[in-house]
This record gives structure tokens, C-alpha cells and sequence, in this order.
């Protein structure tokens, strides 16, 4: 596995280095996915990380494969981050699909022929996805009519599949939900104007429309009443892959930061030269470091009982030290930062966006916060003296 690992890390950091560096500026001028691209990622074997060998993919652990998207997010973060979502979805459907599904669309998903999304996000429920409206029903011939919309889809338009969180009964709660995958030309089915996003504008995202769909019992992915956990599930595998192209996103800050302040003349010697500027590039390295261990450790401990925990910790820590490395950079350059050939400002608008994406810093605080009570129930209180509120 590890010779396997080797080469797919090395393919990532090449088609980093040949396709994404290079181009990244002029996909954002031209604001449409780079479709060629993404065809050599496929090429690469990027397309079906941990898919069986058995419908073309790598196989690889959840622990070995997330580690290319620090390859990758080297090269853009938000790049980094659709390749890491069409990944998820090849897993869930190559794990939990139906056979038809499998039958059909596996090996199109893991050769990146076909890409796919997730959908989970409505206009009203974002943080609080229990709140979703999408409504299945589910007919006699075991077909199901979807209508609602959903909302910041990514890739939208681009997918071949959307992998679809839906309800099928009007009961509050999530116990009913289920995951279907929608074709992306099945009747019905429509797309709302994009989202402008300027610094990752070549990633497709807007509304998407389900007006009386009807999808086959073959495409479910998750059974009613497994739609929000195994969501929440794929989730964590999102938030770790986040924190690993946050990874990479520091490396290039700090590597334009280094580039440019060794070269930069001032004071008789290099900007570089200043104890200053080395403690400033010195905190976002110690952070990397820090980063690095974190969200390998979460990586390792998905689909263990730490794996919520973990990936929480990485996706509250990591995208937050992205942020400032971004903006530590940007200072060290001075006015230079902030133009865009550097491409520091395109990086800070990107870490920014990681903090929101796939569960936002406060969500992680909110499962950390949750587990630190739990443990709290572990110990024995500290008594409160008379008078400070006992109770
Ligand atoms: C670039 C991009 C791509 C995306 N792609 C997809 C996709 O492909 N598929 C998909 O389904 N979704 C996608 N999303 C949606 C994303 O997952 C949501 O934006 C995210 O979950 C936050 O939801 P929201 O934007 O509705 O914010 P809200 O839920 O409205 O939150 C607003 C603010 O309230 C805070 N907040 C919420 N709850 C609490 C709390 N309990 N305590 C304290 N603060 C709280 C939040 O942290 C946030 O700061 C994408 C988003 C972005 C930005």
C-alpha cells in the first residue's frame, strides 16, 4: 500500500506543479470548471481514491488518500475541495449503492469519466441540516418523485450525479431521510444563476432545483432513515480532506512569503534577514507543523468512534491557521501582497471559505463542546462553596 500511497501522492504533486499552479488564475478569468483538468487528475488515479480495486479505484484508506489533497490544495484549495467531494460520493456509491448503482455508475465515477456532488445544503438550513424541506415520495413501482431545492452545490451543472439528502414523510425530525443520486439530466432537474466567487470562480456553484424528479430505487445510496448520520459521516471524511488542502494552502503561503522575503532588499540586507519577519514565518510554519499532525491523526481515526471528534478538532483548527498564514504572508510581502500575482489574496478569500464549507468553525465547536460535557459527566464535581451558587 504504501508503494500505491507513493505514487499517488507523487501523481497529486505533479499535476499540482504541471496543471493547477499554472492555470489556476486563468480558470478563475475564464469562471468554468477545468474540465481537461480534472480529466487528468482521473488519469492520475485521483478520481477513485478509496474505491475498491474492483471498480477501477485505488483502494486506498480514508487515512492514506486524504493526504493528496494537501497536494493538491497546494495548487488551490478549492480545486482541492471538488475532487475531494466527487471522491466521497465514488466511495459512498461504491460502499452502499445497489448493485444496478454499482453495476452502472461505479466504474464512470472512479475513472472520473462521470464526476459527482453531494447535496445536502437547502436555502433555509445550512449549519441546521435537520431543518431540510426536499421531500421524496416513494411510488408503488419503487420509483421516488423528489421536489424542493437545495442549495450551494457545488459543481452544479458540471456534476454527472448529484448525491441527493432528501425526507420522505412531512414527520419533523431526520429519522425519515434518505440519500438518492440524481443524474444530472433527468427531468425535472434545473439549475438557479451561479454564485459570483471571485477568488474560485471556475467551481460551478448554485441552486438546484428538483421539480417532480423521479429517480429509481437503483440510485439510493442510504436507505430512509440512514440519510442524515451517513451524511454526517461523509461529512467528517469532507472536514479532514478540508484540513489537509488547508495544509497545502499554508505551504504555498509560506513558500511565496520565503520566495519573495529572501529577495526583497532593505536595512543593507534581505526583508528575510529581520528577526521579525522570521518569528511572523516562523508561528505559520510551527502552525503547518501542527496542522499536519492534526488532520492526519483525524484521517486515521475515521470510521473509529473518535472519527466525529477528530474531525471536528482538525476542521476547527486547521482552517483557522490557513487564515492566518494567509494574512501572516500577505504582511510580510507589504503592498506586494496585495496584488494578485502573488496570489495571497486569492489564498485568504480561500481559507476563508474552508472555515465555511462542510461544517463551519462554530459547528466543530459545537461537537467539541458536546464531548467536553460528556466527559465532564465523567469526573467528580469540584464542590462550589457556600455562597457561589451552590446547588
Ligand atoms: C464554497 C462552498 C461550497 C459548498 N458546497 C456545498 C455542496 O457541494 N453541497 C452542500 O450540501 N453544501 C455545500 N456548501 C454549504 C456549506 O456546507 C454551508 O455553507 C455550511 O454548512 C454553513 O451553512 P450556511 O452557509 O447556511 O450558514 P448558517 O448555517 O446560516 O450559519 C450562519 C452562521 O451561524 C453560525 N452558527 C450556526 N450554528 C451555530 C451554533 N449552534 N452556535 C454558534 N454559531 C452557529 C455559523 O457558524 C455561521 O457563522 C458549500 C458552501 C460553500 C461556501
Amino acid at each position: 500500500m504504501t508503494d500505491k500511497l507513493d505514487t499517488i501522492l507523487e501523481n497529486a504533486r505533479a499535476h499540482c506543479a504541471e496543471d493547477i499552479r499554472p492555470n489556476v488564475d486563468a480558470w478563475n478569468a475564464a469562471g468554468v470548471w477545468p474540465r481537461a483538468a480534472s480529466d487528468k487528475a482521473a488519469a492520475l488515479g485521483l478520481t477513485g481514491l478509496y474505491a475498491p480495486e474492483e471498480f477501477g479505484g485505488q483502494g486506498l484508506s480514508l487515512g492514506d488518500g486524504i493526504r493528496v489533497y494537501e497536494e493538491l490544495g497546494y495548487g488551490d484549495g478549492a480545486y482541492a475541495f471538488a475532487l475531494s467531494m466527487h471522491n466521497i460520493c465514488t466511495y459512498a456509491g461504491c460502499g452502499f449503492g445497489t448493485d444496478a448503482f454499482k453495476e452502472k455508475w461505479a466504474r464512470d465515477l472512479t475513472s472520473g469519466r462521470k464526476l459527482a456532488n453531494f447535496a445536502l445544503t437547502e436555502p433555509q438550513s445550512g449549519s441546521d441540516a435537520g431543518n431540510m424541506y426536499s421531500r421524496a415520495t416513494i411510488n408503488d413501482d419503487g420509483t421516488w418523485t423528489i421536489s424542493g431545492a437545495k442549495a450551494w452545490v457545488s459543481l452544479a451543472g458540471e456534476a454527472d450525479i448529484y448525491f441527493t439528502v432528501v425526507k420522505t414523510t412531512d414527520v419533523p425530525g431526520h429519522k425519515d431521510m434518505a440519500m438518492i443520486a440524481i443524474p444530472k439530466d433527468t427531468p425535472g432537474l434545473s439549475f438557479g444563476p451561479r454564485y459570483e466567487t471571485p477568488s474560485y470562480n471556475f467551481l460551478p456553484l448554485s441552486e438546484m432545483y428538483m421539480d417532480n424528479v423521479v429517480a429509481s430505487e437503483d440510485n439510493i445510496i442510504l436507505p430512509v432513515g440512514q440519510g442524515l448520520q451517513g451524511s454526517l459521516m461523509a461529512i467528517d471524511i469532507a472536514r479532514v480532506s478540508i484540513a489537509s488542502g488547508c495544509c497545502g494552502l499554508m505551504q504555498a503561503a509560506l513558500d511565496t512569503a520565503l520566495a519573495y522575503s529572501s529577495n526583497r532588499k532593505m536595512f543593507g540586507g534581505k526583508n528575510l534577514d529581520l528577526d521579525g519577519i522570521q518569528w511572523m514565518l516562523g508561528d505559520v510554519a510551527t502552525e503547518l507543523e501542527a496542522s499536519r499532525l492534526l488532520y492526519r491523526k483525524a484521517a486515521h481515526a475515521l470510521g473509529t468512534d473518535e472519527g466525529p471528534l477528530m474531525a471536528a478538532h482538525a476542521k476547527r483548527f486547521v482552517p483557522d491557521c490557513a487564515v492566518k498564514a494567509a494574512n501572516t504572508c500577505t504582511q510580510v510581502l507589504g503592498g506586494m501582497g496585495l496584488l494578485q500575482p502573488y496570489g495571497l489574496d486569492r489564498l485568504s478569500r480561500l481559507s476563508q471559505m474552508l472555515r465555511i464549507v462542510d461544517g463551519t468553525t462554530e459547528i466543530s465547536r459545537v461537537v467539541i463542546g458536546r464531548s467536553l460535557q460528556k466527559r465532564a459527566k465523567t469526573l467528580d464535581p469540584l464542590p462550589i462553596p457556600k455562597g457561589f451558587g451552590e446547588t
